[in-house]
C-alpha cells in the first residue's frame, strides 16, 4: 500500500489533518479530525479497560506535563537524551546518526556533517521572567509522572507489590527529523503502565506483559502476520534497562517500534530516591526488611497505533477502497440510511437511527445513491448499514448490509438494536 493513498485518504474523510493546515502545516505535528479523534478514543478506552479496569492490581492517574526540572535529572534526561544528528551540506536535510549508512546524505547523496548533538526534551519558562532559574521541560515521556508519584499512591491506594500504575497522556519530543506520516511525532500520546514488582520477579513479570501485550494487539484486530517481538541487542539497551523488547509492526517502511516493554530494574525509584530525599521504599513482611521496587515497563504510543491500525485495515478493491476495522475500533459502528429522501422513508430511517444512537456510534445519511453512501462508509471503515426501503413500509423489516461481504440480509427493524448488536459483537456475522 503507497503511503500517500491513505494520507489523502485520512484528510478527505477527516481522519488526520496536517496541524495549523491553513498556515502550510507545521512540521512533525498532526490533528486529529471527527474520525479520527473517535478512532484514537476508541483506543485509549480499550487499552485503558485492558489494563486499569480489567485487573484489581492496577491502578490509573493522570499528571501533569509540566513537572519539577530536577525530576529530569534524576531520571537521566538531562544528561542523555540526545541524539546526533548530521546535515546535508548540499540538500540541507537533517538525519539521526544512527539512520545514515555510508556517511551520505539519504536524500540526494551529498556530503554530510560530523554528527552533533541534538536535544530532544522541548524547553520552556515556568512563570514571567525568562532566565535560567525558571527554565522546565515539556514531557518527552508520561512514565516519570509515575514514578514520582509511586509512594502516594502506594498509601493511598491499598495496593501491595506487585501492582501497576497507568496513565495516559501526551509526550513531547524535538525529533530530528519526523516523518513517515504520524510515525515519528513532535508532540504525540502514550499509554504506559509502570509495574511494580519485589527484586526476584523480573523474568516472570517480564513474560507475563509481554505475552499480555502481544494479545491484545492482535484482540483490536491487528494481523498477526504483521506483528512481531524484538529483543534488544546488549548495545541497544537504554542505560536504565535490563531487558527491552519492542512490539513491532510490519509498515510499508520497515518493521517499526509501536511499543516498548522494559525491565527497568529499580533504577527510576533509586534515582527519585537519590535526587528528593524521599523513601521510596516498601517493606516485606516476610524478612522484616525494606526494598526498592523493580519496574516492568510497557509503553506504547497511541498515534503510532492509530497508524497502524489505519494502514493494517486499508484495502483496494477493483471497485472501493474498505477500511476493515474490527467492530470494536471502528469510529462509526452503523450507518443509516433511507433508501429516498421522501417523507416516510426517511421518518422512519430517523427514527431507527434514533434507537441505534443510544448504544452505537451511527451516522445518517439521505443524499446520493445508496451504492455511493454505501461506499463511502466502506472508505471510513464503518461495519455495517442499516437502509429502510419500499419494503419497509410493508414489513418493517430493512436491509443490514456487511461491509467486508457486501452481502444484505433483511432483519426486522422493531429488533434492530439487538440485530446490529448481534452483527458487530457475537462474531456471527452472516456468509462471508
Ligand atoms: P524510537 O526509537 O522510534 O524513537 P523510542 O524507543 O525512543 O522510539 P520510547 O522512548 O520507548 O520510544 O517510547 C515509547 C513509545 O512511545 C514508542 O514505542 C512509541 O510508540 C511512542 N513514541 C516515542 N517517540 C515517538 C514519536 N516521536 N512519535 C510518536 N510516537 C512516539
Amino acid at each position: 500500500m503507497e503511503m500517500k493513498k491513505l494520507v489523502s485518504l485520512c484528510k478527505r474523510r477527516g481522519y488526520i489533518y496536517p496541524s495549523s493546515d491553513i498556515y502550510g502545516g507545521i512540521n512533525g505535528c498532526w490533528d486529529y479530525g471527527p474520525l479520527g479523534v473517535e478512532l484514537k478514543r476508541n483506543v485509549k478506552q480499550l487499552w485503558w479497560k485492558e489494563m486499569v479496569h480489567s485487573r484489581r492490581n492496577v491502578v490509573g492517574m493522570d499528571a501533569s506535563i509540566l513537572m519539577h526540572p530536577d525530576v529530569w535529572k534524576a531520571s537521566g534526561h538531562v544528561d542523555s537524551f540526545f541524539d546526533p544528528m548530521v546535515d546535508c551540506k548540499s540538500c540541507k536535510k537533517r538525519f539521526r546518526a544512527d539512520e545514515v549508512e555510508d556517511k551520505k546524505c539519504p536524500a540526494c547523496g551529498g556530503e554530510l556533517t560530523e554528527p552533533r548533538s541534538f536535544e530532544l526534551m522541548f524547553k520552556t519558562f515556568l512563570g514571567a521572567v525568562e532566565g535560567r532559574a525558571s527554565t522546565i521541560y515539556l514531557r518527552p515521556e508520561t512514565a516519570q509522572g509515575i514514578f514520582v508519584q509511586f509512594g502516594n499512591v502506594l498509601n493511598d491506594s491499598r495496593q501491595k507489590i506487585p501492582f501497576g500504575i497507568a496513565q495516559i497522556g501526551k509526550a513531547f519530543r524535538n525529533e530530528i527529523n519526523p516523518r513517515n506520516y504520524t510515525f515519528r511525532s513532535r508532540e504525540f500520546e502514550q499509554m504506559e503502565l509502570e509495574f511494580f514488582i519485589a527484586p526476584s520477579g523480573n523474568k516472570e513479570w517480564f513474560d507475563y506483559w509481554v505475552n499480555q501485550r502481544m494479545k491484545w494487539y492482535k484482540d483490536i484486530g491487528v494481523k498477526e502476520e504483521n506483528l512481531r517481538v524484538r529483543e534488544h541487542r546488549p548495545e541497544e539497551l537504554a542505560h536504565y534497562a535490563k531487558k527491552c523488547v519492542d512490539v513491532e509492526y510490519n509498515f510499508s517502511f520497515g518493521w517499526q517500534e509501536l511499543e516498548g516493554i522494559a525491565d527497568r530494574q529499580d533504577f527510576d525509584l533509586s534515582q527519585h530516591t537519590k535526587f528528593s530525599g524521599k523513601n521510596l521504599t516498601c517493606y516485606d513482611e516476610e524478612s522484616g526488611q525494606s526494598f526498592t521496587p523493580h519496574v516492568i515497563e510497557a509503553s506504547a504510543g497511541v498515534d503510532r497505533i492509530l497508524l497502524t491500525l489505519l494502514v493494517d485495515a486499508y484495502e483496494e478493491e477493483p471497485e472501493r477502497t474498505v477500511l476493515r476495522f474490527s467492530p470494536k475500533i471502528a469510529p462509526v459502528s452503523v450507518g443509516v440510511f433511507p433508501l429516498l429522501r421522501k417523507p416516510p422513508l426517511a421518518e422512519k430511517a430517523t427514527h431507527i437511527e434514533a434507537t441505534l444512537r443510544e448504544c452505537f456510534r451511527t451516522f445518517y445519511d439521505e443524499t446520493g445513491a445508496i451504492g455511493r453512501r454505501y461506499r463511502r462508509q466502506d472508505e471510513i471503515g464503518t461495519p455495517c448499514c442499516v437502509t429502510v426501503d419500499f419494503q419497509t413500509l410493508e414489513d418493517d423489516t430493512v436491509t443490514l448490509r456487511d461491509r467486508d461481504s457486501m452481502e444484505q440480509i433483511r432483519v426486522g427493524a422493531k429488533d434492530i438494536a439487538s440485530e446490529v448488536w448481534k452483527f458487530l459483537y457475537s462474531g456471527q456475522r452472516f456468509r462471508r
